[in-house]
């Protein structure tokens, strides 16, 4: 891939997101983070299949919207890559995008308990994440999003929202930046962590629609974002560079 120094930076940042989302237990050996081209918004950046522990510059590969490879490279991308470039047509609004499976957000898309925020700092996953479910448009698959159909389904599903969760399988979170989506993701599981330690106790208070507005307005703003890149690009190894 030609780089230029938007693109360097831009590779640069997408490394480190793929490795702050698995020092922070959001993605595993699965799981991927893309962002939009920083030069050409009709394509977006992603690694080849590797796991984001290990995601280095030489893996991101370039692809069109509908999930084709853009250039002449005979490494295997992600199967899954049609959910990014979806959510990429459809939202012009999106510039990063995450697919996980932390496992506190599954038992949220297999039950009627709603994934909502309890806590200040998951607020940037907005009011609500809905559940969309394979089965209903597709019957019985493999569970991967593996075509550019059922990214478009997902990314339906999905809406103006910046979070919704697959049914029996994970999560996929949407944002304006690489910094804003890696908040949303690690602390919509974060989220989901706190409601299974509440429900023993009693049901959740979820924040107000007015306090959710708010509060995600100012942690998505340039210092909030700003500092928890800096802490998690250092718990992720990669301070001083
Ligand atoms: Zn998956």
């Amino acid at each position: 891939m030609s780089t230029s120094e938007p693109l360097d930076s831009a590779i640069r940042d997408l490394v480190i997101a793929n490795r702050i989302l698995a020092r922070e237990n959001v993605i595993d050996g699965f799981g991927h983070v893309s962002m939009r081209h920083p030069l050409n918004p009709e394509r977006f950046l992603l690694s080849r299949s590797r796991s984001p522990e290990v995601v280095t510059r030489d893996d991101i590969m370039e692809f069109e919207l509908d999930g084709t490879l853009v250039s002449q490279d005979h490494r295997r991308p992600y199967a899954e890559r049609f959910i990014h470039g979806a959510i990429y047509m459809a939202r012009p609004d999106v510039n990063a995008a995450t697919h996980h499976h932390a496992h506190s957000v599954i038992p949220f898309s297999l039950t009627d308990e709603p994934l909502q925020p309890v806590f200040h700092m998951a607020s940037v996953m907005g009011t609500e994440v809905p559940v969309w479910d394979s089965q209903n448009e597709f019957g019985d698959t493999n569970m991967l999003v593996d075509t550019l159909e059922m990214g478009q389904s997902l990314a339906r599903h999905l809406g103006h929202r910046q979070a919704v969760l697959l049914r029996g399988h994970g999560a996929v979170c949407a944002g304006p930046s690489l910094q804003a989506v890696c908040m949303i993701s690690i602390y919509m599981k974060d989220n989901a962590e706190l409601i299974l330690k509440t429900l023993p106790l009693g049901k959740p208070a979820a924040l107000s629609p007015g306090e959710v507005e708010r509060t995600a307005a100012m942690l998505l703003s340039a210092m909030p974002l700003a500092r928890a890149w800096e802490y998690w690009t250092s718990r992720a190894g990669f301070q001083g560079i």
